[in-house]
């Protein structure tokens, strides 16, 4: 369920129902301006909602004002440690900042935070990591990870609302991606504020952003989560964005540019796939629109498996095919193939987003189709059709079992089905 509370960041709702936000955070030293303003301004381009920079040092805090002001997207303050600086950061116009209230002194000192927050009209995100539970949850922690975070995080929010301070989001980290989804499933049972998620400390970019899609689009799926990060260790964040981004696109959370269907590959390609691929994802990268291309190694099973896509592409040795929605558009030489998809993509848009099909080369690249499927594969059409030509069999109209098909239309056909 999404949180029944809403907060915002800047001009970012969280919560409460609003769309999943991106969050990412920058890796430089937040003193270096330049380096850090060309960060943030990559990560907002790549789609991030939200930054988060490092307050470590006074330097940094000093140079919070000016990347508040010069920020295109809302910035949070990260502060561990030291509660002077969480002023500062609230004093320098944060649009939010982040503490964690078993490292920042004490409840006393989180109180004077949570004044000044509450005073400014900044929220504030209470932050509790595995790696710094309070002292009396330690054997907890020992015997129950899960319990002893929720707890925690449940502590922190007793005391926010013994302070009468109700601005504010939750996250739980752990490098446990079971963990991870254990604690907040209970916490978002638990309590009524947003949630911010993440697998802490997640890896390479590689395993970090299987850890995050699985930890994060588990409880992304269930409805829990109102803000995301993804941890990677690299130093451009904008990575860490484009992962969050293919994850709320895959549970269809959010849209952001199109979507890229590839096949997998397999014995039967002939042409330089990978490189194909490659070159379509990177020059769909200057796309907006959520149109859907599909790059199919062979035709084996005909384009019908792509038919929702908007465009797409085909390949055999030396000749290619472009469709649209499943349709033949034309053929074309294999190495002219990405250029021409893109041709026909854009006089898509240049048409107000109508696809221009020119009758005698598409029946030429349905010809050419035909000599290259496998005819004796069972397409989506074919199977349909022998349905349906058995249904007319039956004479009962209803559609046929798939034990009635005739095994001996396709040498795959035993391998499709489960026989009754
Ligand atoms: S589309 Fe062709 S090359 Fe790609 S996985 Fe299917 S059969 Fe193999």
């Amino acid at each position: 369920m999404a949180s029944a509370r809403q907060i915002h960041v800047g001009g970012v709702p969280i919560g409460g129902g609003a769309p999943v936000a991106v969050q990412t955070m920058t890796k430089t030293e937040t003193a270096n301006l330049q380096a850090t303003m060309d960060q943030i301004r990559r990560v907002a381009e790549a789609g991030a909602d939200i930054v988060r920079v490092a307050v470590p040092r006074e330097p940094d805090v000093a140079a919070l004002r000016t990347i508040v002001a010069e920020s295109p997207i809302p910035v949070i303050a990260d502060i561990h440690f030291n509660h002077t600086l969480a002023l500062k950061a609230l004093d320098a116009g944060a649009h939010c900042v982040r503490i964690n209230p078993g490292n920042i002194g004490g409840p006393e000192k989180t109180a004077e935070v949570v004044a000044r927050a509450k005073a400014l009209g900044t929220p504030l995100r209470i932050g509790v990591n595995s790696g710094s539970l309070p002292k009396h949850l330690r054997d907890l922690e020992f015997s129950d990870p899960v319990e002893a975070l929720v707890r925690a995080a449940v502590e922190y929010v007793e005391l926010m609302e013994r302070l009468e301070f109700g601005n504010f989001k939750v996250s739980m980290k752990s490098t446990s991606v079971p963990n991870t989804i254990a604690s907040n499933r209970l916490l978002a049972e638990r309590i009524p504020y947003p949630l911010h998620l993440g697998v802490t400390e997640a890896g390479t970019k590689w395993s970090g952003s299987l850890k995050s899609a699985v930890g994060l689009g588990t409880l992304l799926a269930d409805g829990i989560g109102d803000t995301i990060r993804i941890s990677l260790s690299t130093f451009h964040a904008e990575e860490e964005v484009k992962v969050a981004w293919e994850i709320l696109k895959a549970l269809k959370l959010r849209e952001r540019g199109p979507v890229l269907i590839a096949c997998p590959t397999c014995g039967r390609l002939q042409f330089d796939m990978d490189s194909v691929v490659a070159e379509v994802e990177r020059r769909l990268e200057a796309y907006d629109d959520p149109i859907e291309v599909s790059v199919l190694g062979c035709a084996v099973n005909g384009i019908g498996e792509a038919r929702h896509a908007d465009f797409g592409i085909t390949g055999a040795k030396d000749m290619g095919m472009i469709y649209s929605k499943g349709e033949p558009l034309k053929k074309v030489p294999t190495e002219q193939l990405v250029d021409e998809l893109f041709k026909e993509i854009d006089r898509y848009y240049a048409a107000g987003r109508t696809v221009v099909r020119d009758e005698t080369q598409a029946a030429d690249a349905r010809e050419w189709l035909a000599a290259e499927e496998d005819a004796t594969a069972m397409t989506p059409e074919r199977m349909a059709a022998l349905e349906a030509a058995g249904a007319e069999a039956d004479g009962d109209g209803a559609p046929v079992s798939p034990a009635r098909l005739d095994e001996d239309a396709s040498p795959v056909a035993g391998r499709r089905f489960t026989r009754a």
